[in-house]
């Protein structure tokens, strides 16, 4: 039982001494006061426990406190607490070579840092070394970071401010193929189709076309003709699960490299298992970056990130001193280690598969029950439920509505998340240890709360 602060205090004090983002965000109408976590579980400081669907945005990988990922920390705890990497450790070289190993050859060096931001901006530092340009493209609608550097990747106003910002950072269209110009049906890779005819002839996806000529035209305004890097997500997160044309990506590695760039897979979403059949995203488009990015998931919760590259890529950068005093901390690195032993004996992965396509499958058909669901898409645990006014015209639903609806689901016991270019899609990213009861369940919350508010409307 809950005998802390009470929840009066705790706003009084998130008013008065708490960064001012915190309080616009409260998130819910009336917000969730969280005490404990277990597994797939939370419960607020009245004992009332929820269903977390949303994991800390895609963070908690494996379950909360989940005892072996627990144990693991306590023993190191008891050992040493940090040292940084002047020293050579036990618990960063273990890790070293066990993340390696999830990586096919050359993606063999790693560098450890502390968040998803870190990570990108010395994955853009690096590339910008090696190829000895500038300019970096990313999509549309995506989310790569708040720090100075990666907010001029981030390409959505709600996380940019007005300063400088990421200088040489250019977006390209999203090649979204349910809210994009083009694409439809079978343009994407997922067990779930879209509602949308996309007239495409068999064998040849003409949306990909399109897209990859909006690329080959962000691609001319780069200076000299010249391109350091191309950033993309496998599935978009914060941009609401989007999903490209099914060779999208392949399409514009090649481009990319034409013009002197390399290739940066973001897994800080999707990896780990997320999407279902494999464990990187990038696998699933069939294309091998020169650098993967990634957090959330790789700690389970605990703050970390790495960059993966290539031992020539991280040959250019090796003329100055890369120092990072808490990037690769002995705890960190016993976290991230046992995480991915639980990822294997959990049969974490095999599960966001079988469960993430029940879900979707299900999901499918409210789409197909309520004229306000526009998509439901995605892979794995990795769902995004785009919510609009009306099938016809799908314009996003407007703010008022979705919060009602989200608000809803959380009364009835079930947390998840937002996103999307105009807050109009549901996410959907549990800790990866749900079952299909729990999905099931949260089948029949989301049926009535659109229920609830179709009979208002
Ligand atoms: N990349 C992606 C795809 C993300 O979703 C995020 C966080 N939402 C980041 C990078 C930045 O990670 P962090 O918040 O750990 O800096």
């Amino acid at each position: 039982q809950y005998k802390g602060m009470s929840k009066e205090r705790m706003m009084e004090i998130r008013k008065r001494n708490c960064s001012p983002m915190t309080m616009k965000v409260t998130y819910y109408k009336k917000p969730v006061f969280i005490h404990q976590g277990y597994m797939q579980w939370l419960w607020d400081v009245d004992g009332t426990r929820y269903l977390d669907l949303f994991a800390g945005v895609a963070t908690v990988s494996v379950g909360h406190c989940h005892p072996k990922v627990t144990a693991a920390a306590k023993q190191q705890l008891d050992k040493l607490w940090h040292t940084t990497n002047i020293y050579v450790y036990p618990a960063l070289h273990e890790y070293c070579e066990k993340l390696a190993s999830y990586f096919p050859d050359p993606l063999k060096v790693i560098y450890l840092t502390n968040s998803g931001s870190e990570a990108n901006d010395l994955a853009m530092l690096m590339a910008r070394l090696y190829t000895g340009n500038f300019d970096i493209i990313t999509f549309r609608g995506s989310y790569h970071g708040g720090s100075p550097q990666t907010m001029g990747l981030t390409s959505n106003a709600a996380y940019k401010y007005p300063v400088a910002n990421g200088l040489g950072c250019t977006n390209t269209m999203c090649p979204d193929v349910f809210r994009g110009p083009w694409g439809g049906s079978h343009c994407r890779d997922s067990p779930v189709q879209t509602i949308r005819d996309c007239g495409c002839a068999p064998g040849h996806c003409m949306a990909n076309d399109r897209y990859i000529e909006q690329l080959k035209e962000t691609l001319v305004t780069s200076v000299p003709n010249r391109i350091a890097a191309f950033f993309g997500e496998p599935i978009q997160g914060v941009g609401g699960a989007v999903q490209y044309p099914k060779n999208f990506l392949q399409d514009a590695y090649k481009l990319i490299r034409e013009r002197g760039g390399i290739c940066i897979a973001d897994e800080v979403q999707t990896g780990f298992g997320r999407t279902g059949n494999h464990f990187w995203g990038f696998e699933g488009h069939d294309v091998l970056p020169d650098m993967v990015t990634m957090a959330k998931g790789i700690g389970n919760g605990f703050p970390m990130g790495a960059v993966v590259t290539t031992p020539e890529i991280a040959a250019s950068f090796s003329k100055g001193v890369h120092f990072n005093t808490f990037g690769g901390n002995p705890v960190a690195c016993a976290v991230a280690s046992s995480v991915l032993d639980t990822i294997r004996e959990d049969g974490t992965q095999r599960n966001s598969l079988e469960v993430g396509t029940h879900l979707m499958t299900e999901l499918a058909k409210l789409r197909d029950k309520y004229e306000i669901i526009g998509d439901v898409r995605g892979k794995g645990l990795q769902i995004g439920v785009e919510m609009v006014k009306d099938k016809a015209s799908r314009e996003p639903l407007p703010a008022d509505a979705m919060n009602e609806i989200f608000e809803d689901v959380k009364d009835m016991g079930v947390l998840i998340g937002k996103g999307g270019l105009y807050g109009q899609t549901f996410r959907i990213k549990p800790p990866m240890c749900i079952t299909r009861d729990d999905a099931d369940f949260f089948l029949a919350v989301f049926d009535k709360s659109l229920h609830n508010y179709m009979e208002k409307r």
